[in-house]
């Protein structure tokens, strides 16, 4: 079985906003389960497939590692010669030409963010920078307060003919963190078909996107792992049955410090430019990776979070800042419960 891990499996766990369980390597038909672990787009990326031969997986896996790479050079945000920087560089200058992937993960950013009012926007990227999780920096609230005004992504204008993006507004800078990652794991289900994989499951951080048929008969189980910060041994709260679908997860508990006694994460709401705190974690289901969704609920709350699922036509698990959790109707008999109540508190 492929199975190269790179960093310690502490390490790579903990990096996982969900983690599936390891699925059987065998079933009648003779496929076998070859799994493989990189670190692509800053995130750890897990794919799993069924196959007849250690050949025939690992071509279609390397063939996904190299796209995923190819997207992440692109997407970057902080390296100067990704097509983000040079949008960003331009900004309030002129339309920037770059390639149909940066156009098209940049309409869906737009319309995740008309669904949830604003409350996802890549164009919280000058606030982004202001923060520091390593050296636990909270930005004073007077330059905070100045750089808002940059963030509206009513102020990103596409022309899809001309394959341009242009930020209207000097000084602006697009962030697609909080949604290249499900973009990346739908275009990677896509490229493991192509290269003949029937079934399979990939992560890429809190993506996860099962598809085909599991050779055992049974459903892929998808876990959401417990958000709270004590919980140090990736415990899961619930496990979600899946068939073709995606899901996608944001927490508080993904990125974060403590100072002065106060939890800071990288959920940041637009209005304010500090972190949100009214959900603890907030996962959302739909055919291709609903990303982008979650870190907006995650903003909204549980109870606009819930109207944005229902108007939408998406299922979602949410854990409020009280550690309940929520289901919307669809995916109820697809939950498994496992503790009725995330632990702890938030400080
Ligand atoms: P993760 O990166 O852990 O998957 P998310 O998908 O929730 O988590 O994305 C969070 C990232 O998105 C942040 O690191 C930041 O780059 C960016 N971000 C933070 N707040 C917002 C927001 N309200 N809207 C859009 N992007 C955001
Ligand atoms: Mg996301």
């Amino acid at each position: 079985m492929l199975h190269y891990l790179i960093m310690s499996y502490k390490t790579f766990l903990s990096c996982l906003t969900v983690f599936f369980l390891l699925v059987s390597s065998c079933s009648a038909n003779k496929l076998k389960a070859f799994r493989e672990t990189r670190v692509a787009l800053y995130t750890v990326v897990t794919i799993t497939v069924y196959a007849d031969s250690e050949q025939k997986a690992k071509t279609a896996i390397d063939a996904t590692y190299s796209e995923l790479d190819r997207l992440g050079r692109l997407l970057n945000f902080y390296s100067e010669d990704s097509e983000v920087s040079a949008i960003n560089r331009y900004s309030g200058i002129k339309p920037v030409r770059v390639s149909e992937d940066t156009v098209d993960i940049i309409q869906r950013a737009l319309y995740v963010s008309r669904c949830t009012d604003g409350a996802f926007d890549m164009t919280i990227g000058p606030i982004v920078k202001m923060w520091d999780f390593e050296k636990k920096i909270v930005p004073d609230k007077k330059s905070v307060g100045e750089k808002l005004n940059l963030v509206n992504y009513r102020n990103v204008v596409i022309d899809k003919a001309n394959s341009t993006v242009y930020l209207k507004k000097m000084g602006m800078q697009i962030d697609l963190g909080g949604i290249e990652k499900g973009y990346a794991a739908d275009r990677a289900v896509e490229i493991l078909k192509k290269t003949g994989i029937s079934a399979g499951i990939i992560a890429v951080g809190g993506e996860v996107k099962p598809f085909g048929l599991k050779p055992d008969g049974g459903p892929w189980r998808v876990g959401i792992k417990n958000p709270d910060q004590k919980n140090k041994d990736d415990e899961l709260i619930a496990i979600v049955k899946l068939s073709n679908k995606a899901i996608s997860t944001s927490g508080g508990y993904e990125k974060y410090f403590i100072k002065d006694g106060r939890q800071y994460h990288h959920i940041l709401d637009p209005a304010t430019g500090y972190p949100a705190y009214k959900c603890r974690s907030v996962s959302v289901i739909a055919d291709n990776a609903p990303d982008g969704f979650p870190t907006g609920i995650f903003v909204l709350g549980p109870v606009k979070g819930m109207e944005v699922l229902k108007k939408y036509g998406l299922e979602g698990v949410i854990v409020d800042n009280n550690g309940e959790i929520l289901a919307t109707n669809g995916i109820r008999d697809k939950l498994e419960i496992l503790r009725p109540h995330a632990g702890g508190g938030r400080k």
